[in-house]
């Protein structure tokens, strides 16, 4: 059988812990992840038309949005890349839901994390 390539590598930090003292280094570290099956969105694994949103509750796109911006993924950031009559319409329909994030003090959503 032919390996899956890996094609996504994302950047982290590795920390070790002395445990004679207690005393912890990071070094820098990557790991590679395998790119959703090719009818998925690239970015968040998840089957939608390019201009719907992301589903901000994929294992795969909270992941790598964590490793990329520092913090998890947001509906707002999901729908980020969206046009404004997009975004209002499931911004009201998750609300409603009670189901709405969006990014904490005041950051803006991330459009595109550099991955997909
Ligand atoms: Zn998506």
């Amino acid at each position: 059988m032919k390996e899956p390539k890996a094609i996504k590598e994302v950047p982290s930090v590795i920390t070790n812990v002395n445990v004679m003292t207690g005393k912890e280094t990071h070094e820098p570290m990557s790991w590679k992840v395998l790119p959703p099956s090719g009818d998925k969105c690239q970015v968040c694994a998840w089957v939608h038309e390019p201009q719907e949103p992301h589903n901000a509750q994929t294992v795969y796109y909270q992941l790598l949005f964590y490793s990329m911006v520092g913090r998890p993924p947001t509906w707002a950031d999901a729908l980020a890349h969206c046009d404004e009559k997009m975004k209002v319409t499931w911004e009201r329909l998750l609300k409603d839901a009670g189901n709405w994030s969006e990014p904490p003090d005041g950051e803006k959503p991330v459009a595109h994390h550099g991955v997909g």
